[in-house]
């Protein structure tokens, strides 16, 4: 079956086939207004495009994504005004938040992170402006403004599927943005006013700002080109930005801007969209203080195909960290079972393509994640029985790694330096050669590994001590007997 996805724009699923034959694929992705730190809400929406790009690159697509940052708009501009402080201070301490959080999540970094306040990409959006008058397509209010005209865009309102009679039908014609010509008309570019203080752009319309839609119609184009592959965000992004994004786009380059148009549904909580307005909303500190880790968030955010709502409970939060654990221990058991070269295979398992066919399917995460789980019952319950030789559990653990390039949940030890005491007394120095040092993050099969050892030099068994090395060994660490202890190090190009 060939890659398919649901397309907003159709309302159907469609097989995937991007511009380039070279399977060079490009990739816009909506991403956060930096007037305050992202809910985990957002960052549903930000996981789910890192789960699109880690499986077309399984897929063998080469991707460039760019996600942009709205550092210019109302809300930033409220926000700094309201803590008193310039617009470039309030919006930097909310960029570097957001660098950090992705980085917890383990959320693969867009090529491009262009932001809106770039004179580069201010001049783009004026220059797209200027072009949008120039065809009739947009007009100077009485207020300075410039508006997109919608009634001279036939297209408008196909990706909403939305009837532009019924906007004129519902008689709210009786609006405070008195100067537009139809109510639907959206700004481009904002006159200056008071309440935006020293922020603000010279225009040949006079100084201003941008628009919060045109913003993404002049990054996207600027560094991907007029027209793209795939453009995402959430649902809330549909009507009227991405709208919006289409109507400007397609008016400037007469191009049809985006071939496929992915949304993904809400983090509800009670039934409601996680947000801010609502009060109802999380951040990943708030979780990371009540002692979830960056991997179960992700893996909790994930587990739901993108087009499902999703409600966050506790629950699932310790439903997430229950499977994670399900998952560390399975791969804990490969891992022996490999290193032991013994076992007879009865009735061979076999990893298949099910995990990556599922995801071909529209991204279908919850049976691919069934697929995983399926998959470590019916290998756990052949590892009981001693019935999985090492040569297939070192074929479960490469396909492993195929399926983990795309959940990016591979276990880690989060510590940096620690010092694990056999003789069960931490921290006591003189233990000798019971110490197991390790100098950096390490995954728990080789920890556990390394104790073994310990034990065994503590034992003077010293031809297990030696085993245990060359296992060590064969996964690329290096074990070492000093003066302190035993030290385990990650091999030059291990
Ligand atoms: P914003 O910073 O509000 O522009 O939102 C950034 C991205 O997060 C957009 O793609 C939104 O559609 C998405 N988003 C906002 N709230 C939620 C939510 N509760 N669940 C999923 N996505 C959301
Ligand atoms: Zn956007």
């Amino acid at each position: 079956m060939p890659l398919r996805f649901f397309n907003t724009y159709s309302r159907q699923l469609e097989d995937f086939e991007p511009r380039d034959t070279g399977r060079k694929i490009a990739i816009y992705t909506c991403g956060p207004t930096v007037y305050s730190r992202a809910h985990i809400g957002n960052f549903r929406a930000y996981i789910f495009e890192d789960l699109l790009q880690r499986h077309l690159e399984l897929r063998g697509y080469k991707v460039r994504r760019v996600m942009n940052i709205t550092d210019v708009d109302d809300k930033t501009i409220r926000g700094a005004r309201e803590a008193g402080i310039p617009l470039t201070e309030s919006t930097a301490q909310f960029k570097e938040a957001f660098f950090e959080d992705i980085e917890t999540l383990r959320i693969k970094r867009a090529d491009e992170f262009p932001a809106a306040t770039d004179q580069r990409y201010i001049d783009k959006m004026i220059e797209m402006i200027a072009t949008l008058i120039s065809r009739g397509l947009a007009y100077q209010a009485e207020d300075k403004s410039v508006y997109f005209r919608i009634n001279k865009f036939p297209n408008y309102g196909k990706l909403a599927h939305f009837d532009l009679t019924q906007l004129q039908s519902t008689g709210r014609v009786k609006h405070d943005e008195y100067d537009k010509e139809h109510i639907g008309d959206f700004a481009l570019w904002k006159a200056w006013d008071e309440e935006d203080g020293d922020v603000g752009w010279e225009s040949p319309w006079g100084r201003g700002r941008p628009g919060w839609h045109i913003e993404c119609s002049a990054m996207a184009t600027a560094l991907l080109g007029d027209q793209i592959d795939i453009h995402c965000g959430g649902i809330d992004n549909i009507f009227p930005h991405h709208e919006a994004e289409i109507a400007q786009t397609e008016g400037v380059t007469g191009k049809k801007f985006v071939r496929y148009w992915l949304h993904c549904a809400h983090l509800l909580v009670d039934g409601q969209k996680m947000s801010k307005s609502l009060g109802n909303f999380y951040t990943l500190p708030n979780l990371l203080e009540k002692g979830y880790t960056g991997r179960e968030i992700r893996y909790a955010l994930m587990r739901v195909h993108y087009r499902a709502p999703l409600n966050f409970t506790w629950e699932g939060m310790n439903e997430a960290r229950e499977s994670l654990a399900r998952i560390d221990e399975w791969l804990t058991r490969l891992r022996e079972t490999a290193a032991k070269r013994t076992g007879k295979e009865k009735n061979k398992t076999q990893p298949g393509q099910q995990f990556e066919q599922a995801l071909d399917d529209d991204l279908n995460i919850s049976a691919a994640l069934g697929f995983l789980f399926e998959s470590i019952r019916e290998t756990n319950r052949a590892m009981d029985e001693n019935e999985l030789d090492a040569a297939t559990a070192t074929e479960w653990l490469n396909w492993w790694e195929r399926v983990n390039s795309v959940l990016a949940l591979e276990p880690v030890q989060e510590s940096v330096s620690v010092i694990i005491s056999t003789s069960g007394v931490e921290g006591k120095a003189a233990v000798g050669s019971g110490r197991v040092i390790i100098e950096e993050a390490i995954p728990p099969d080789v920890a556990r590994l390394a104790e073994a050892r310990a034990q065994a030099r503590l034992a003077k068994d010293w031809r297990k001590s030696d085993e245990l090395r060359d296992e060590l060994s064969a996964r690329g660490w290096e074990a070492r007997d000093t003066k302190d202890g035993q030290k385990v190090t990650r091999r030059a190009g291990g």
